[in-house]
């Protein structure tokens, strides 16, 4: 179906395109930044969230707002879903599912869930003739429609081929893999990334600023460390796990046990907290003990898979 064939898309004669007509579903923060996205490139674009008054802004720039869900699934071929949880998306979409609107249509769902939660969406969208893809937003509201920003997908390779154009509104769309668990295993991850180097970026600035550097000149030199040399090592490291082997050509685990108690000694020095680096000698410790004290820091992988000798499950309490 096109701009051409849908007489839906047509009560808007402002927003007439060639561009792939898209129903937005959910016009919270992200949402709405997606929708307002999608505007701008030109795309007809159907909005419907569980509370209207959230529309108006985007009524005023050219979005039709629907009545209702099945209004809003019937305009476009391809639905975006943007809400709360994947509950509150089955509790919109479970009665048009039952009644067989959806059918023949394509859910591209950017609601945040689990791998698990992914799966089980993808299975109850196969289940009632939805093409399904699941996506991971790698950005915050500003960032949608900057092309630098990732948004990851799993799932169906004809859904993400048919309506990539369309993706590419919002920012690089990257399809890890039909699997639609596959973008919630990376955001995760890469969650899990973001926090640890917030944090200590934070403990350094905590540090150096007890000192009287400003966060600003610290961070100037900490971004330099990490798109840099930090950088360079991840990608050494990377091939090491694949291997699974550590060859300790750098600087080993042990050396690095050695080297942290500077940091642990001068963060107390200066009264800031050391959880976060205690935790990582913890960790390199038990690496040290598992027989990995003269290999590269990748071999930490081991404790954290809980594959090190002589240990069980990877256990950060003790
Ligand atoms: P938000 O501003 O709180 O918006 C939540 C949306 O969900 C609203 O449209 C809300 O409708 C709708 N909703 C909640 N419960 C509902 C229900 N039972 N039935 C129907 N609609 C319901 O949240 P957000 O920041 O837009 O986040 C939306 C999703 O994007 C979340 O899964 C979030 O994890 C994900 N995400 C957000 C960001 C971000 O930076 N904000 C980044 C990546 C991913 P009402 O307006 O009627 O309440």
């Amino acid at each position: 179906m096109n701009a051409d064939t849908n007489p839906n898309t047509h009560t808007n004669p402002s927003t007439h395109t060639d561009l792939t007509p898209v129903t937005v579903i959910g016009l919270g923060n992200m949402g709405a930044a997606l929708a307002a996205a999608l505007l701008d490139r030109g795309h007809p674009t159907t909005v419907w969230n569980r509370t209207p008054q959230k529309a108006k802004a985007l009524v005023e720039r050219g979005a039709r707002l629907a009545g209702s869900p099945a209004d809003a699934v019937a305009a476009s071929p391809l639905v975006l879903a943007c809400v709360l949880d994947d509950d509150a998306l089955r509790t919109v979409l479970d009665p048009l599912a039952e009644s067989g609107a959806l059918t023949g249509k394509s859910l591209i769902n950017l609601t945040s869930n689990s791998p698990e939660g992914a799966n089980a969406m993808s299975a109850w969208a196969g289940s009632h003739g939805l093409g399904y893809l699941d996506g991971g937003i790698m950005t915050t509201p500003e960032g949608v429609g900057n092309p630098e920003m990732m948004f990851l997908y799993g799932g169906s390779a004809e859904v993400f081929a048919t309506y990539r154009p369309v993706l590419a509104a919002l920012g690089e769309p990257i399809h890890l893999g039909t699997e639609a668990g596959l973008a919630s295993l990376y955001d995760t991850a890469l969650l899990g990334l973001m926090w640890a180097t917030f944090t200590g970026w934070l403990h350094g600035t905590a540090v150096t600023g007890a000192d009287g550097t400003s966060a600003t000149d610290f961070t100037a030199v900490a971004l330099r460390w990490l798109n840099g040399a930090v950088a360079g090592f991840i990608t050494r490291y990377a091939g090491q796990v694949d291997a699974g082997r550590y060859p300790g050509d750098d600087a080993t685990v042990d050396v690095q046990i050695a080297t942290i108690d500077h940091l642990i000694h001068a963060a107390a020095d200066r009264g800031v907290d050391n959880a976060l680096p205690e935790l990582l000698k913890a960790t390199m410790r038990r690496a040290s003990a598992a027989g990995h004290g003269g290999d590269s820091y990748a071999s930490v992988i081991e404790v954290l898979r809980g594959t090190a000798q002589g240990q069980g499950q990877a256990n950060f309490g003790r």
